[in-house]
Order: C-alpha cells, then sequence, then structure tokens
C-alpha cells in the first residue's frame, strides 16, 4: 500500500515509524513531516491545514490510505473530502469530529445520552454568562467553545477570574472564532487519565491508558503546554474502572453518533477525571494524544496499519491487538520559552548516539535539517524522548540518560515526567 500519514509532529513521527515497519506498506509519505520523519517517510511540502493541497497530492500519486494525525484537519473535513474522492483515509468525518470540534455539542450529546460529565451552561452573550457564573459561584471553568489549540479553559477559583474570562474570550475575542461561543461548567476534582480506543463505526477496541503532563515546569508549574512527556500504562486502574468507562462513557458516545447519523470512526481520546462519584468525561479528542500516541507506538507489538485501516472498513471486530508489558516513558524536549515566544533554528548535537541503551527510540517532533547537515530546532517541541523498561523507573532512567547526552544548550526538559508514580 502508498500510505500518506498527515502532519508534522511527533505523533507523526511515531506513526510513520510504525507504520513503515508494517509489511503491508510499500511506499510512505509524511506531509510535512519534519527532519526525523524523513528517515522513515519521504516528506512532501503540504502544510496540515491545506485540505485542497492534500487531496491533490492524494490523488495524484494514487494514495491507498491517508493516516491523519491533527484535529485541524479532521474538523476542517479533510477525511470527508478523501473519502468522496475515493481515497480511505483514517479519522473522523468533520460532523464527527465535533465532539473535540465543539464543546457545546459534546456536552448536549452528553446531556441527552446520559453520559457522566461536569454540570454546565452553553452562552453565547456574555452578560447572560456572567450572571451564570454569579449564580453558580467559585471555582468554575470557563471554555472556548472551538478549537483552541490548549488555550480555551480557564479554571477559575473567583467570580472576577471567571468573568475577566468570559471578557477576554467573548469582548477581547483573543482566541477569535473559538471563543464567541463558551461552555462554563462545574470544576470536578480527582485523578485525570487519558483513555485511547479505536473506533469504526460500532466497535469500540480499547487500546490503553495513558497520562501527560501539561505544565511547562517541573511540579506542575508553569504555563500550559500542548504536553511535556506522558507515560502508560497508568498504575491503579482496575479492570472494573476500564469496563465503567467503556459501559457508561466511551460505548454510549459511539452509539449515539451512529444514531444521529454520523457514524465515529478514527481514535477516540477520551479525557476522564476519576471523580469520588465515579469517572466523568473532561473532553473528548478526535486523534491521538501528542505526546501519548509516542508512548503507545512504543508499547505495541502488533501491526499497526492493519488495525487502522479495520477502523476505516467497520471491520475492528476481526482485529487483535498485542501490547507489551512493559511501561513506556517519554520526555519532550522543547526550545527554551516554549510555550511563549522562542528562537527557531539553534542548532542540536549528539542526537544519534543518544539512545545508547537498549529500549530507547527518539521521535522528533519539531525539526528541520540544516544547509549543511546539522540538526536544527523548528519548533517550540522539538524531541520526545521515549523509552520503554521491565519497570516504569528504568524506562524513565533510560529516557533522562538519553536526554542527558544530547548537546542541545538551548532546550529544557521537564525533570520530573513520572516521577510520581515511580516515587
Ligand atoms: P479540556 O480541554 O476540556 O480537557 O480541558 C483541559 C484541562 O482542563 C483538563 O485536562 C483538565 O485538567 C481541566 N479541566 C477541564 N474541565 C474541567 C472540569 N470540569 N473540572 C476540572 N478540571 C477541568
Amino acid at each position: 500500500m502508498k500510505v500518506l500519514v498527515v502532519g508534522g509532529g511527533g505523533r507523526e513521527h511515531a506513526l510513520c515509524w510504525k507504520i513503515a515497519a508494517s509489511p503491508l506498506c510499500e511506499k510512505i509519505y509524511c506531509a510535512p513531516g519534519n527532519a526525523g520523519i524523513a528517515a522513515d517517510a519521504e516528506c512532501v511540502a503540504i502544510e496540515a491545514g491545506d485540505i485542497e493541497g492534500l487531496v491533490s497530492f492524494a490523488t495524484d500519486h494514487a494514495i491507498d490510505f491517508v493516516v491523519v494525525g491533527p484535529e485541524g484537519p479532521l474538523v476542517a473535513g479533510l477525511v470527508d473530502r478523501l473519502t468522496e474522492g475515493g481515497i480511505k483515509a483514517f479519522g473522523p468525518s468533520a460532523a464527527a469530529a465535533m465532539l473535540e470540534g465543539s464543546k457545546g455539542f459534546l456536552k448536549d450529546l452528553c446531556a441527552i445520552y446520559g453520559i457522566p460529565t461536569a454540570e454546565y451552561g452553553r452562552f453565547v452573550d456574555a452578560g447572560s454568562a456572567k450572571s451564570f457564573v454569579r449564580e453558580a459561584g467559585a471555582p468554575i471553568v470557563v471554555k472556548a467553545d472551538g478549537l483552541a489549540a490548549g488555550k480555551g479553559v480557564i479554571m477559575a477559583q473567583t467570580i472576577a477570574e471567571a468573568e475577566a474570562a468570559i471578557d477576554a474570550f467573548m469582548e477581547d475575542r483573543i482566541l477569535g472564532a473559538a471563543g464567541q461561543a463558551l461552555v462554563i461548567e462545574e470544576m470536578l476534582e480527582g485523578e485525570e487519565a487519558s483513555f485511547f480506543a479505536l473506533v469504526d463505526g460500532e466497535t469500540v477496541m480499547p487500546l490503553a491508558w495513558a497520562q501527560d503532563h501539561k505544565r511547562a515546569f517541573d511540579g506542575d508549574r508553569g504555563p500550559n503546554t500542548g504536553g511535556m512527556g506522558a507515560y502508560s500504562p497508568v498504575p491503579g486502574i482496575s479492570r472494573q474502572l476500564e469496563a465503567e468507562v467503556l459501559s457508561d462513557i466511551v460505548r454510549p458516545t459511539v452509539r449515539a453518533m451512529k444514531e444521529q447519523g454520523h457514524p465515529y470512526k478514527g481514535v477516540l481520546y477520551a479525557g476522564l477525571m476519576l471523580t469520588d462519584d465515579g469517572p466523568k468525561l473532561l473532553e473528548y479528542n478526535v486523534r491521538f494524544g501528542d505526546p501519548e500516541c509516542q508512548v503507545l507506538c512504543l508499547r505495541l507489538i502488533s501491526d499497526l496499519l492493519p488495525a487502522l485501516i479495520a477502523a476505516c472498513d467497520g471491520a475492528l471486530s476481526t482485529v487483535d491487538l498485542r501490547w507489551t508489558d512493559e511501561p513506556a516513558l517519554t520526555v519532550v524536549m522543547a526550545t527554551k520559552g516554549y510555550p511563549e515566544a522562542y528562537r527557531k533554528g539553534s542548532e542540536i548535537r549528539d542526537l544519534a548516539d543518544a539512545p545508547g541503551d537498549t529500549g530507547v527510540k527518539i521521535f522528533h517532533a519539531g525539526t528541520a535539517a540544516g544547509a549543511n547537515g546539522q540538526l536544527l530546532a523548528n519548533g517550540g517541541r522539538v524531541l520526545n524522548i521515549t523509552a520503554t523498561g521491565p519497570t516504569m523507573a528504568k524506562a524513565r532512567t533510560r529516557a533522562y540518560t538519553a536526554v542527558d547526552r544530547i548537546d542541545w544548550p538551548e532546550g529544557f526538559c521537564r525533570r520530573d515526567i513520572g516521577a510520581r508514580i515511580v516515587g
């Protein structure tokens, strides 16, 4: 098969690496890819948001299967456009991607189908949003309805903070159209965890649990980021809890989407709060998490490609995936300054020998090749140092040993990924 992976981050590097290893894969392209992905796939200079460019490329190159990494093109209808053109594509239709594309859509779906989630209200004018906040009291969570690259959720500790968030989204339009409608909801308490499943419109195939680290600095301090590290599995998640998440949250969602005429196909990534009243849904993402995908790909023994195809074909009930028992952990190395302003173009040295030990795989999240073949940082999040091991502690030691071998003074990482569970 000729496969095209859409995206250019660490998630897409992990997907390209895994798909390129499939005996079914004859040729793999990645658009736009990055310097590390170039080792596994032929990179083509088309941005992930360029729907027409991607459709033309897939048509012209007789691509058999497209795997879409990021949410933007899914919400914008890339899979619909490819499917109309007779090209099989992994990921939800635009209508099904609304599970991530509109928080209000998701909350209403939960309300109609009795899916456990925080109590909420939906608003399109600041006045009624503020009245709701004053009545409900703080703490309270203010969310922009649309896609906001992780910047659309404000955890307000006071009514004044919530009102300021409402003004920033609706009056100052800091997120543009994404913040013109709001969801305001009860603040839930508990541990957070992420659950990943493949879905083929009807059948749900559980993949794994993972935990990410959203804040920029050690001890969960500093601004929110796209994710500074992750590990999988998550200790303490019982079979019973997973069964409950499947029966009360994920399967009812998949049934609801089918009933509404928009069957969900793709990866469903549930962000959950494990409360004293049981698991509650915080959000869905309609794609693999980044960097969670990197740890999942390292733990997966089976060929991923046939499972992704089966999700498109409505044939997941015929697929079985095997996973190693070994845990995996990934440390994100980012350019100093991220997630705020940072400089592109700093040189990264000594990467090739960094893995050393077995069990380490480095995925590139934002790199480019320099004119003299040197490796340059080309983004905020730049490298994902990913390791497996017989224990999480060993995986963690391997990952940080590799980090310390990399010569990149302009980079930084959190030193406490997975620290909470290994002590
Ligand atoms: P979301 O994009 O909706 O998952 O929100 C991003 C993050 O905000 C979540 O991962 C949680 O840490 C936090 N969050 C969102 N909604 C709530 C809520 N209702 N209660 C507590 N924390 C929340």
